[in-house]
């Protein structure tokens, strides 16, 4: 709301390097496009969190692209909203037409399509779940019947991320997912599509596979706009602010 405002009397500013020219300036813009992968890649972490879904990602986590979703996430700069989902889309794309089964589902019953579930603290710092209007807007480009649910809820408290290991991000997040007791009859035997921002170990959407296969989710695929690599994750352990807000992520 606020941004709304300033933006009626001020000219928009780049949200990256601030210059005037929004939402972002032809430089900042280039600068996150070019970790954009040609198409969609299948990506897997190092080490692989158990239980890992097969997971599509439009490019590589770059510091831009990083930066580009802090700036929507944590910034207030909503404006981004269309840049992220155009973003975002074809990594659901890729992930929907995966297998038989996903496309058979998209053809009939309907494809669940699940953001994951930001922790409480997120929720109450951001005041909302920035990640829902940009799947509701990437699902458009999915051929077929799609269903996007907000169907994961924690079941209980998890520490911040942004500091902790591979392996900690797993004993951290495991179990920490549950489908919604009301969403249970949803998920029961559907094919279901998990969508995060970004991906760093996998342990978020490791464990919101798990969770929706306790669920009895007959099928389980994940898509994000982009993943880090075991490289560009050691760089991003330099005290970069915005980038450490990103790693702390949902
Ligand atoms: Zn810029």
């Amino acid at each position: 709301m606020l941004a709304a405002l300033v933006d009626l009397v001020l000219p928009a500013t780049c949200a990256l390097c601030h210059v005037p020219g929004g939402p972002l300036c032809p430089g900042c813009r280039s600068a996150a496009t070019s970790s954009l992968h040609p198409v969609p890649r299948l990506t897997m972490p190092d080490p692989i969190p158990p239980g890992m879904p097969s997971c599509w990602v439009a490019g590589e986590a770059s510091r831009a692209l990083r930066a580009v979703v802090t700036a929507y996430k944590d910034e207030d700069r909503r404006e981004l909203r269309v840049t992220l989902s155009q973003w975002l889309a074809p990594a659901l794309r890729a992930a929907a037409s995966s297998s038989p089964e996903l496309r058979r589902a998209l053809r009939g019953r309907g494809l669940l399509v699940v953001p994951v579930s930001g922790s409480p603290r997120a929720r109450r710092r951001r005041g909302d779940v920035p990640l829902l209007p940009l799947v509701t807007d990437a699902v458009r480009a999915l051929p077929g019947r799609v269903v996007v649910a907000e169907v994961l809820e924690p079941t209980r408290v998890t520490r911040d991320q942004s500091s902790l290991s591979a392996t900690e991000r797993a004993t951290n997040l495991g179990g920490a997912m549950a489908v919604r007791v009301r969403h249970g009859p949803v998920v029961e035997g559907a094919m279901c599509l998990v969508v995060d921002d970004l991906v760093t170990t996998g342990a978020t959407l490791a464990e919101a596979a798990r969770a929706l296969r306790a669920a009895g989710s007959g099928h389980v695929v994940a898509a994000a706009i982009g993943a880090t690599r075991r490289h560009a994750e050691v760089a991003s352990r330099l005290p970069v602010p915005s980038l450490e807000r990103v790693r702390g992520g949902v």
